[in-house]
């Protein structure tokens, strides 16, 4: 029987999820079919789970955290992060995973010797990394343009700054734009000065903004750093979700190769 997944969320006319997946589904002879479902009350996910007879669904925004309360049971990163983006169900019980933040792990493995990272955000994405980057040994700054934003990070222990009390002293092997800045403007993610402090002693230049050359990318080309859009991050959060939908049957290179012909 053709096992049905989906991607819940609001909105979810613009995700790439329903083709990597169905590429990979397609690709790799399984019979699978992945459609999108717009979910405007987020509780009603557990209920929405079931009714369509589903067997995996992915979760975007604004559902993760009610996806995180309707599962049964949590993986480690779900844990650590408060947020679920991928849901199995076993034979009538949820399972939650959180497969951004090993997406994201995955994505900046390629840079090697880096312990210092400097984001330009305080969002969602920043926080299910955040975390998740600090428990495997990497030392996460913050910099985001309210303070509001930063409270949470500040109690939790993280150094934060604002752009009036950020300190240029210090030198950070990755900046990463966390922001939404550059999505659908021409605007850099923070003050230019603080950018012409902080790039030219960094070994690379990221953003999880994708498919598009952003202004701050454009600007970390001009000193010649290395630079990552965030493809590779969203291709490697769907790879992961796709083990789990297939119960670990392919090999992530064979799940990568038919999945990124979707970019
Ligand atoms: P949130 O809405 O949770 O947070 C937005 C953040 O951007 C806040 O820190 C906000 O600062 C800051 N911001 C927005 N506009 C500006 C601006 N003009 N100048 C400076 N700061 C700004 O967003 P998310 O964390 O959900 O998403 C952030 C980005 O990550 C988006 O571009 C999204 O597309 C991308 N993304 C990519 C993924 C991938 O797989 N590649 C996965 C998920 C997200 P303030 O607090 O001051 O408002």
């Amino acid at each position: 029987m053709k096992k049905l997944f989906t991607i819940f969320g609001n909105p979810v006319s613009h995700s790439k999820s329903p083709l990597m997946h169905n590429l990979s589904f397609n690709g790799l002879n399984y019979n699978g079919c992945y459609t999108r479902y717009k979910l405007e009350d987020g509780s009603k996910l557990r209920n929405k789970f079931f009714e369509l007879n589903i067997a995996g669904a992915n979760i975007t925004v604004p559902h993760k955290e009610e996806a995180f309360k309707a599962c049964d049971e949590l993986d480690w990163f779900a844990q650590k992060v408060g947020a679920v983006n991928t849901i199995i169900n076993r034979n009538g019980k949820l399972y939650g995973y959180n497969t951004d933040a090993p997406g994201f792990l995955k994505a900046i493995e390629e840079f090697k010797d880096v312990k210092k990272i400097l984001f330009l955000g305080a969002g969602g994405t920043a926080q299910s990394t955040s975390v998740v980057l600090r428990d495997v040994g990497y030392e996460v700054t913050l910099l985001n343009r309210s303070a509001k934003r930063l409270e949470r990070f500040k109690e939790d222990g993280f150094k934060t700054y604002t752009f009036d009390t950020f300190e240029d002293n210090i030198e950070y092997d990755l900046i990463v734009n966390m922001t939404s800045a550059g999505l659908e403007d021409e605007e850099l993610p923070c003050p230019i000065e603080i950018l012409e402090k902080v790039i030219p002693n960094a070994k690379a230049c990221i953003d999880v903004i994708y498919g598009k050359d952003t202004p701050f990318l454009k600007f970390a080309k001009r000193y010649n750093k290395p630079t990552k859009d965030g493809s590779d991050m969203l291709l490697y959060q769907g790879v992961i979700a796709f083990e789990y939908f297939t119960n670990h049957e392919f090999s992530f290179e064979k799940i990568e190769n038919y999945m990124k012909r979707a970019f």
